[in-house]
């Protein structure tokens, strides 16, 4: 007999609940999103399921329907009726007995929550502080995978030291991202951000950072920044599906500029407002 113990409870294994058995929860094993809506309508929703079907298929889940998991999607959207929401959303290989090689026939999960995303109008209007976190991640993180261990840990470090988000330091000395968002940095009068590359995830909200840039004759480079240039930049920003632009105005303890949202960054959000429209 093959036994299992949750929490107190013993158990025979065929008893046990299979969301107890997902490859998600033994290994990371599976890929999500992160969407929202802003007035009843899903924002890039487009590029949110194409960077998906990356993710999927980066990580060989081949059988999954992009389609249907819209479908679904809009489906639960529809239903919530949630005019500002937050979609989460993953789909993990499967569930069975743990073993790192999956078996041929595993059936994916999905699982989704939707939930009402409240404005916080004071992070926009006093931006927050950041703090460094050593880059200690996989060198995948295009992927958007959920392993999220070293996200969580560098969070906890920077609410220890009183910022609201951890910005990843590589072993380069080159700031990478935000945890759980994209940073951006104006120096000398050009946009700066990582490259896209492997070692990044591909912000939906960067793209669109990008381009209000463009629009608003704000020269990009994508070149990362050091945390010494950070220090010392005319400003500095996050972005981030969930919040879209947010000022930086302290970077480890050292304030940006006056320490005020820079004029830059509050034109981009302005800018930003328009794609929401
Ligand atoms: N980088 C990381 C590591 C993230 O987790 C996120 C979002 O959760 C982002 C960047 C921002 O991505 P997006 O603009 O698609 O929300």
């Amino acid at each position: 007999m093959q036994l299992a113990m949750i929490n107190d409870k013993i158990m025979a294994m065929e008893d046990v609940d299979s969301a107890y058995l997902d490859r998600g929860l033994f290994f990371g094993d599976g890929v999500y999103e992160v969407l929202r809506s802003y007035n009843g309508k899903i924002f890039a929703l487009d590029d949110h399921f194409t960077r998906f079907a990356n993710s999927l298929k980066a990580i060989e889940i081949t059988s999954v329907d992009v389609a249907d998991i819209r479908s679904k999607v809009l489906k639960a959207f529809d239903k919530a009726a949630i005019a500002n929401a937050k979609i989460y959303f993953h789909i993990t290989r499967g569930s069975g007995v743990r073993d790192h090689l999956p078996k041929a026939d595993l059936k994916p999960n999905f699982f989704l929550t939707i939930s009402e995303l409240k404005d916080n109008p004071k992070l926009k209007n006093e931006g927050v502080a950041v703090s460094t976190y050593p880059d200690i991640r996989w060198k995948r993180c295009d992927i958007k995978s959920l392993n999220l261990l070293p996200n969580v840990l560098a969070k906890g470090d920077a609410d220890k030291k009183g910022a609201w988000e951890a910005v990843f330091v590589n072993d380069d000395g080159l700031i990478t991202e935000g945890s759980s968002s994209a940073f951006f940095g104006i120096v000398k009068g050009k946009l700066r951000t990582s490259p896209l590359k492997a070692n990044i995830l591909p912000s939906i909200t960067r793209k669109y950072v990008e381009l209000a840039a463009n629009n608003i004759g704000l020269p990009t480079a994508e070149k990362s920044l050091t945390p010494k240039e950070a220090q010392v930049a005319d400003e500095l920003f996050l972005a981030v599906t969930t919040k879209d632009i947010i000022p930086v105005v302290k970077f480890d303890g050292q304030p940006i500029a006056d320490a005020k949202p820079g004029k830059w960054t509050k034109l981009l959000i302005e800018e930003f407002k328009k794609f929401i429209a």
